[in-house]
């Protein structure tokens, strides 16, 4: 069953798109915990950080990476700063099984995070 990112990556689910590469997409999240409250999704479906193995892994993670700075600047986040965020896991609050990161920026966030 893909996961619902994979649905939205293949147009099957609206989402509020802000940008799209042939291997990553960014859109708002349906429930933003701050003013600006981007995902950032590799299209290649796996669940953690650590299932990006290997040398075509780790040019993946480094695409993501770039990739949510290049949003954030887009949305002009650079000025006063964001935060980026991969919850992984039960613990970590992890509730669509396909890494994402949130970025996360537009007020004050506080530390330590709930
Ligand atoms: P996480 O809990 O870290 O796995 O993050 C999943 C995020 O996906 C949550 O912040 C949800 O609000 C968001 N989300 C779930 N479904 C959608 C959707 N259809 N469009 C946009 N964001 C979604």
């Amino acid at each position: 069953m893909p996961s619902i990112f994979t649905r939205i990556i293949n147009g099957e689910i609206p989402a509020r798109v802000v940008k799209r590469t042939d291997d990553m997409i960014a859109f708002h999240d349906v429930n933003p915990q701050a003013p600006v409250h981007v995902l950032v999704v590799p299209v290649l479906e796996k669940k953690a950080v650590r299932d990006f193995t290997g040398p075509e892994g780790q040019q993946l993670l480094g695409r993501l990476m770039q990739f949510a700075a290049e949003v954030a600047t887009e949305l002009g986040l650079d000025a006063k700063g964001y935060r980026i965020v991969a919850n992984t896991g039960d613990h970590g609050g992890q509730s669509v099984d396909h890494l994402h990161l949130h970025v996360l920026g537009g007020r004050h966030l506080g530390w330590p995070p709930g």
